[in-house]
């Protein structure tokens, strides 16, 4: 059967309607995708008919409420194809799990002397906080380089590894470079050092099928937001034999076990990690997200978007003296790009003028910025329900802000 992406939209009403009295093409996907009526709709008879707070209730709403809860843990389970349900956490999205990570394993793991690898493509959220454990603890900021076409130079691992690395933090795909990194590689040779590796699935959930134990990987997060799911809502997961290792990273609600004056004792996963009131209609939203996206199938959405990459770039590349940042041959939907002279943020607003959604500035990737030489890109990122009828609008649309300038 042949991809519907007539149907897939009309599951997403946001899309039809007009901004700047012409039809809204929304490419900013990368930065959060729209939401299919399954979630919201999900969402709202969850709200008008069940809402009470989880795990601690014995009367009838808190108990459906605590099920619909769980079953969104085994939905991300299903999902990553985690071993145990317990691995995986409920956060508010990729920033709080990774964060939760910099903070719990290196307090746990971390020494002065000690040293993080990081990628030099990451996103600000998978540098900063691996920033922070190493002033805390005293260790050492190791940085992966890109090649200028955008493909990571995963040759310099090894000698980037040695017997004081305790972590590296890798994003599957790029926020600006869309190039899918060869993680299960990094992480095969990260493990012969016997060194963990998370993995910022952010960008990567939403287009490309994954499976945590095929992978090997010791953490694995993700934003609800990115996959059609709301916001606020994020995966830890990690397997078992870190999280039972790992302090708790937020005290309180669930998270306990027996609280006195003198002494705490926590709660077994993944409560351990799940401080205070969840956010459960999220996770429930999250879980309605997931099932959409499974129903129509992650492998057929890659590769409808694939085809929409492919001819978004054939089609900029026509219009001649435009700068591609990212061509690595394994890419994701993602096209940054300069125009000419054209300022990112004047070509973004007169875009929208035209009715076109994009992101530009510096996309939360200071460093990529920084390897090009540039202060700010624009952005353009697909999503399941983007046509090639839009991306004709987009060319159009930038060949009439050329004529301006
Ligand atoms: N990592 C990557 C690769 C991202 O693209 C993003 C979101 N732009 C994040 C982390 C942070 O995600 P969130 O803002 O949902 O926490």
């Amino acid at each position: 059967m042949s991809y519907d992406y007539q149907n897939i939209r009309k599951d997403f009403p946001i899309l039809d309607q007009q901004v700047n009295n012409r039809p809204w093409v929304y490419f900013d996907n990368a930065a959060t995708a729209q939401r299919p009526l399954a979630v919201v709709e999900k969402i709202q008879e969850f709200s008008l008919r069940t809402n009470s707070n989880i795990h601690r209730g014995t009367h009838f709403h808190a108990i459906k409420t605590t099920e619909a809860f769980e079953n969104s843990r085994d939905i991300v389970r299903n999902f990553l194809h985690a071993k145990e349900r317990e691995e995986v956490i409920f956060t508010h999205g990729t920033t709080e799990s990774i964060n939760l990570v910099a903070r719990s394993f290196s307090e746990a793991f971390l020494r002065e002397g000690d040293e993080i690898i990081v990628t030099e493509m990451e996103h600000h959220a998978n540098i900063v906080p691996w920033q922070m454990a190493c002033e805390r603890h005293r260790a050492i900021l190791k940085v992966i380089p890109f090649a200028d076409n955008g493909e990571l130079q995963t040759d310099l691992l090894e000698t980037l590894i040695s017997d004081r690395t305790r972590i590296i933090a890798v994003a599957q795909v790029s926020n600006t470079l869309g190039t899918v990194n060869p993680v299960k590689e990094i992480i095969r040779i990260a493990h012969r050092h016997n060194v963990p590796v998370l993995v910022d699935g952010a960008q990567s959930v939403p287009h490309i099928t994954v499976d945590v134990q095929d992978l090997d990987c010791d953490f694995f997060v993700f934003s609800g937001h990115k996959v059609y799911g709301p916001t606020g809502i994020g995966v830890l997961y990690g397997k078992r034999r870190w999280l039972d290792a790992m302090p708790p990273f937020l005290g309180g609600g669930e998270m306990i076990d027996r609280v006195t004056f003198e002494k705490t004792t926590y709660n077994e996963l993944p409560h351990k990690f799940e401080a205070g009131t969840p956010h459960y209609v999220g996770a429930i939203g999250l879980g309605a997200a997931i099932q959409y996206l499974q129903n129509i199938g992650i492998k057929e959405i890659g590769a409808y978007e694939h085809s929409l990459l492919t001819f978004a770039t054939d089609r900029l590349k026509e219009l001649g003296n435009l700068r591609i940042f990212g061509e690595s041959p394994s890419k994701t939907g993602v096209i940054c790009f300069q125009l000419d002279q054209i300022h990112p943020f004047d070509l973004g607003t007169l875009l929208d003028q035209l009715g076109i959604a994009v992101r530009t500035g510096r996309l939360c990737a200071d460093p990529v910025m920084d390897h090009y030489g540039v202060t700010a890109m624009t952005r353009a990122s697909f999503a399941c329900y983007n046509t090639t009828e839009e991306i004709d609008l987009f060319i159009k649309a930038l060949l009439r802000i050329r004529t301006m300038f």
